[in-house]
């Protein structure tokens, strides 16, 4: 089986949300995070929370990870850990 849990999105749309292409919506659905019809966009990822391991909020502009398998969002630093980690 082909690990692609941890996926990295390049800019968050706002601190809570940010728009994803309908590609991605069955790994973030699965993750718990799908939004649909949202301020930024039909589908979006919901990050509210911040990173999962330092509790950094998120920022619009930021670049963050995906852990769909945990349903844990995750800041760059921490992302970066755990894909090394898979
Ligand atoms: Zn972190």
């Amino acid at each position: 089986m082909v690990s692609v849990s941890v996926v990295r999105f390049e800019t968050a749309d706002s601190p809570t949300e940010t728009a994803i292409g309908e590609g991605l919506t069955r790994l973030v659905r699965a993750a718990g995070r799908l939004r649909v019809d949202t301020s930024v966009g039909k589908y979006a990822v919901a990050h509210g929370d911040g990173c999962a391991v330092c509790d950094t909020p998120l920022a619009a502009g930021d670049s963050f990870y995906l852990d769909s398998d945990a349903g844990e969002i995750l800041c760059v630093t921490h992302g970066r850990e755990r894909r090394e980690a898979d």
